[in-house]
């Protein structure tokens, strides 16, 4: 028998780390001859701790269990593995309804749901390479170093991926871009510098497979001519650097990385750098300038990192869920991506979903999935009968979305007409008793303090707007105050440098748009 134990950052908070020791200590106590393996996140983050247990001697599918604490780990091991008994019926006596989730392969979830990033999470081991190269993986490598790289670059082209950091831009279009640079010393960077509030998509993938994300930043460098590839991720991921470190080991030991990869002549040293907390190094001009040693600060473009990045030297920098998606993509070719989405934005999304929702956790889906089917259906909608009120998508900087929205395709340009924005998937789901004010002002608050301060307008008009919203929060706002916050918004969007000053506002210029009765309220009634 297997148990896998999800060990992901969400399992963990919710004890996942004692469960596994009761269930060694039951395993030991009772003799049984069980393999405990450690899993990433099934992105289920609702229902952990997760375990599943495969017995094909019983004759059973593998069952996925959730919500196992330390006392029920140690039953499901007496009844099933001792007693044969997979039934959680006969565990716990009285059953709660949806106690026992079926067969995990036929989860229901996973039908609503595409996976194409997150295909492996959770069901293989991130710390050993072999389950990975198991299912396949590094073999898009392989053939992509018999390839020629324009050739892979075309393929990229033609599947149309689009940068999953939020910005969508052509990721074949930037790769070409930087191959044609003529110098002989590039870099690729995988920017994992996730820091939006609600916002785990990197966080979680690299703890759950490291190695697609590593397989498609070596493909990349290969493509564009690059002898040196970074992973940026945010030291406050202690286990996501642990685990990508560890996985850039291993494919060191397996020829994946180094000196004359798989004997090919190509040569790429990866190396992991931690940021430090800085939102704005998300931004790829700011997270060059912090990689330099300097304060990371975003600068004006162009040239653009593909022509002139860190050290000067042309630098490809992509997300975490953009590089994940190439092996895929050579695997199973530019037609097949094509064949997921829609024609502007080909593939998948991935969101962190949190807030008033049954559901929350992490789902892949494919791009033109509607906002009602992705809260509703995959995520099960609203806790408690409440009403919903509005969705925040596209994390600190994206817009609030009230119900008659909830029929919006889910893909790059739906999103921005609709005045939202995909962002990195960042989603936080609110109920009717969430006050659009005060979530304008949360998110307000985030940007605010992490404006780095080069831009008048970001740096001081952030700070007049929340004062503006701390007035109107506490019962001491007038008209005028709304009148001001508007024009101000407008103001800091077009007079800032970058994507966060241009984006603050926009939490505060859709509520004020969708929920302008709620800030009346506050004025007028003085509440
Ligand atoms: Fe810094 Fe804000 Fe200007 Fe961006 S917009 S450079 S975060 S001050």
């Amino acid at each position: 028998p297997v148990i896998c134990i999800t060990m992901s950052t969400c399992a963990k908070a919710a004890g996942a780390e004692e469960t596994r020791r009761a269930i060694e200590e039951t395993l030991a106590e009772r003799g049984i001859d069980a393999h405990v393996v450690d899993v990433g996140c099934l992105g289920h983050c609702y229902a952990e701790p997760l375990i599943i247990v495969s017995n094909p001697a019983l004759g059973f599918p593998p069952i996925c269990y959730h919500g196992v604490n330390a006392s029920k780990g140690k039953l499901i091991v007496r009844s099933y593995l001792e007693d044969g008994d997979p039934s959680f019926e006969y565990i716990l006596g009285a059953m709660e309804e949806n106690d026992l989730i079926p067969p995990v392969t036929t989860f229901p979830r996973f039908s609503l749901e595409q996976r194409v990033v997150m295909e492996y999470c959770g069901f293989i081991s991130p710390w050993d390479i072999r389950e990975y190269i198991e299912k396949g993986g590094y073999e898009a490598l392989a053939r992509a170093l018999e390839t020629d790289p324009s050739r892979i670059i075309e393929e990229i082209e033609k599947s149309g991926l689009r940068g999953r950091g939020g910005a969508g831009f052509p990721t074949g279009r930037k790769w070409r871009l930087a191959r044609n640079q003529p110098s002989n010393g590039k870099i690729v960077i995988c920017n994992a510098d996730e820091g939006d509030p609600g916002a785990y998509m990197d966080r979680t993938i690299i703890e759950s497979n490291p190695h697609q994300l590593l397989e498609g930043l070596i493909i990349c460098a290969y493509a564009v001519g690059a002898s040196e590839a970074i992973v940026y991720v945010r030291a406050e991921y202690p286990l996501a650097v642990k685990t990508v470190r560890h996985a850039i080991e291993e494919a060191r030991k397996y020829g994946f990385v180094g000196e004359n990869i798989l004997g090919s002549g190509f040569s790429l040293d990866v190396r992991v750098f931690q940021g430090s907390g800085a939102f704005v190094c998300g931004e790829e001009t700011a997270l060059i300038q912090s990689l330099e040693g300097r304060r990371g600060m975003p600068r004006h473009r162009p040239p653009y990192p593909v022509e002139k990045g860190l050290w000067g030297l042309p630098t490809v920098v992509n997300n975490v869920k953009t590089l994940a998606s190439v092996p895929a993509i050579l695997s199973k070719g530019a037609e097949w991506f094509r064949s997921i989405g829609t024609e502007s934005s080909p593939g998948t999304a991935i969101f962190s979903v949190v807030g008033n929702v049954k559901h929350a956790g992490l789902v892949e889906i494919a791009m033109g999935t509607t906002l009602r089917e992705l809260i509703f259906e995959v995520c099960g909608g609203i806790p408690g009968k409440k009403k919903f009120k509005a969705v925040q998508i596209g994390g600190p900087s994206g817009g609030c979305l009230p119900e008659e929205f909830l029929d919006t395709p889910i893909d790059f340009d739906s999103l921005t007409r609709a005045g939202a924005m995909m962002g990195s998937g960042g989603m936080v789901v609110m109920d009717e008793d969430s006050c659009m004010v005060d979530v304008a002002r949360y998110f307000l608050e985030f940007t605010q303090k992490e404006s780095c301060g080069k831009c008048t307008f970001c740096r001081i008009g952030t700070k007049h707007m929340l004062d503006i919203l701390d007035r109107i929060t506490k019962g001491e706002g007038s008209g005028n105050d709304l009148e001001l916050l508007e024009r101000l918004a407008h103001e800091v969007k077009a007079g800032s440098l970058c994507g966060l000053g241009k984006t603050a506002p926009n939490p505060v210029i859709t509520s004020l748009k969708y929920f302008m009765d709620e800030y009346r309220a506050h004025v007028e009634e003085k509440r």
